[in-house]
C-alpha cells in the first residue's frame, strides 16, 4: 500500500496496522516521505484519533528511529515525566530523591513550551551547569551519581523532532495519540523499568480539563505497559502555580528549600506523591505511608540535598555561585474578598514577557526574572494586601503587574477546595480504564 492510501485509510477512520505505521515513520525519517504527506497523516490522526495498539506502534517506531540509552541492567532505571505547568519544579527534587533510594534516574528533559517553564532552562541558571551531555556522559553520570537531568541529544528519537516541527505549524499539537507517542517515545528511549507521569490539568496546564488529562494519562499508561514498562500517572491540579516561586533561578532556589527539608507544602506533596509511586512500583516500599516516610527522611537528613549537589557538580555546575534575581516590586489587591481563581497560563505569559521564557525558538532566557505568589486560592484578602512579588527589570515591571493583576480574580466567596492530587491512574493490573 502506498503512503497516500495509508493516509486516506486514516482519514476515513480505519485503524492502521503496525506495518503501515512503520512504513510511514521510516519513510519520513529517511527523507523519502515528504513533509506534506506526514502533515496530512498528522491531521488525519488529529481528527480520527488512534487506538492504544496504533499509538503503541507509533511510539515504538518513533523510538526505533534513533539510538536509545542502553544499560546492562535496566531494573534500577526509573523516571518521571510532567506534562508541564507554572512553577512545576518537582523534577529537580525527585531525581536526587529517587537516587537516594538506590534507583537510577536518567532524566532527559525539555525547555519551556508555550506558557510553561522548562527544567533545562531552570537548571541553566546554575552557573556552568551543562544540559548538553552526550549519551556516554549521561550513562557515566547515571552510573556514578544515580541521577542526571539533561537535554535530548540529536541521536535520540529523531522521528519526534521531525514530526513535532510539523505538528507545531499544522495545528496538530493537541492530539492525544500524537502527544502520547511523542512523550512516551522519548521517555522509553531511556530504557526504563518504571515510569510515573504527572499529568496536569487546569488553567496553567496543557490540558485544561480533567477529562482530557485523564484521557492523555490513560493513553500513556497503556502505551508504557504495552511496551513492558510499568507506568502509572497522577492527575494533578494546575489551577495555581506549584510552590510559591515561578521563573528560572527562583525555582532552583525553591527546590533547594524543599531539598533542605523545608519549602512549600504543595510542592513537597506533589513531589513526594510522584516519587512514592515509583517506590511502590519497584516494591522498594510496601505501603504509600512507608514510601512517604522513606522519602521524607532523605529530605530531612540532607541526603537528597547532597545528592543534588553531587549531580550538579557532575554536570559542571557551581551551586554556590550566586543566582541572579531581578529587582522586586509588588502587586497588591484592588478589593477585599477571596482569591477565587487564577489564570495561571496568563501568569506564565507574564513571566515570558519579562524575559523568563522564549517567544521564539532560539530566544535567550533571562534567568533572573520571575514571580512569588504571596496568596493561594481560597485565601481571604484585604484591599491593598500584597498578592504577588514580581522580579523584573525596569521598564517591564508595570506591564507585568497589569497582566498579573488581571490573572488573579477576587470574589466575595471562596472557591470550592480542590485536592492537589485528583486521581491515580494505572494502579493494579489494568491501565485504569
Ligand atoms: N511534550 C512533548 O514532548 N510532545 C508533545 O507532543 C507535547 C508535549
Amino acid at each position: 500500500m502506498n503512503p497516500s492510501q495509508i493516509i486516506a485509510r486514516k482519514r476515513d477512520g480505519a485503524a492502521l496496522s503496525r506495518e503501515e505505521i512503520a512504513a510511514i515513520v521510516r519513510g519520513h525519517v529517511a527523507g523519502e516521505l515528504p513533509d506534506y504527506q506526514m502533515s496530512a497523516l498528522a491531521m488525519a490522526i488529529y481528527h480520527r484519533g488512534m487506538d492504544d495498539a496504533e499509538t503503541t506502534a507509533l511510539t515504538e517506531e518513533m523510538l526505533r528511529s534513533g539510538k536509545v540509552l542502553e544499560a546492562s541492567d535496566t531494573s534500577r532505571r526509573v523516571d518521571k515525566h510532567s506534562t508541564g505547568g507554572i512553577g512545576d519544579k518537582s523534577s529537580l527534587i525527585l531525581a536526587p530523591l529517587l537516587a537516594c533510594c538506590g534507583l537510577q534516574v536518567p532524566m532527559i528533559s525539555g525547555r519551556g513550551l508555550g506558557a510553561t517553564g522548562g527544567t533545562l532552562d531552570k537548571l541553566e541558571s546554575i552557573r556552568g551547569f551543562r544540559t548538553d551531555l552526550s549519551l556516554d556522559e549521561i550513562r557515566d553520570v547515571v552510573e556514578r551519581v544515580g541521577c542526571v537531568i539533561t537535554g535530548a541529544t540529536h541521536e535520540l528519537v529523531p522521528a519526534d523532532r521531525k514530526l513535532y516541527a510539523l505538528r507545531d505549524v499544522t495545528g496538530t499539537v493537541e492530539s492525544i495519540p500524537l502527544i502520547s507517542a511523542s512523550i512516551m517515545s522519548k521517555k522509553l528511549a531511556e530504557s526504563l523499568s518504571a515510569l510515573v507521569l504527572d499529568v496536569k490539568f487546569g488553567s496553567g496546564a496543557f490540558m485544561k480539563s480533567k477529562d482530557d488529562a485523564r484521557r492523555l494519562a490513560r493513553s500513556m499508561v497503556a502505551v508504557g505497559r504495552r511496551m513492558g514498562v510499568e507506568t502509572r500517572a497522577l492527575l494533578t491540579d494546575m489551577n495555581q502555580p506549584n510552590g510559591r516561586l515561578a521563573g528560572n533561578a527562583v525555582e532552583v532556589d525553591e527546590s533547594l528549600e524543599v531539598l533542605a527539608g523545608r519549602g512549600p507544602e504543595d510542592l513537597r506533596e506533589v513531589t513526594i506523591a510522584l516519587a512514592a509511586e515509583v517506590l511502590l512500583i519497584k516494591q522498594s516500599a510496601a505501603t504509600p505511608e512507608q514510601a512517604r516516610s522513606t522519602l521524607l527522611s532523605h529530605l530531612s537528613s540532607g541526603r537528597a540535598m547532597s545528592k543534588f549537589r553531587e549531580m550538579v557538580e557532575a554536570q559542571r555546575g557551581d551551586l554556590d555561585a550566586p543566582r541572579p534575581r531581578a529587582a522586586k516590586s509588588t502587586v497588591t489587591a484592588a478589593a477585599d474578598g477571596f482569591v477565587a481563581a487564577m489564570d495561571v497560563e496568563k501568569l506564565g505569559w507574564a513571566i515570558i514577557e519579562m524575559g523568563g521564557g522564549r517567544k521564539q525558538v532560539g530566544d535567550a532566557i533571562d534567568h533572573s526574572v520571575g514571580i512569588e505568589m504571596l496568596v493561594r486560592l481560597g485565601d481571604r484578602i484585604e484591599r491593598g494586601q500584597p498578592l504577588v512579588n514580581i522580579f523584573a527589570h525596569q521598564g517591564l515591571q508595570e506591564s507585568a503587574a497589569r497582566q498579573i493583576e488581571q490573572a488573579i480574580q477576587i470574589a466575595p466567596e471562596p472557591p470550592p477546595r480542590q485536592p492537589l492530587i485528583a486521581e491515580r491512574i494505572g494502579e493494579g493490573r489494568d491501565d485504569g480504564r
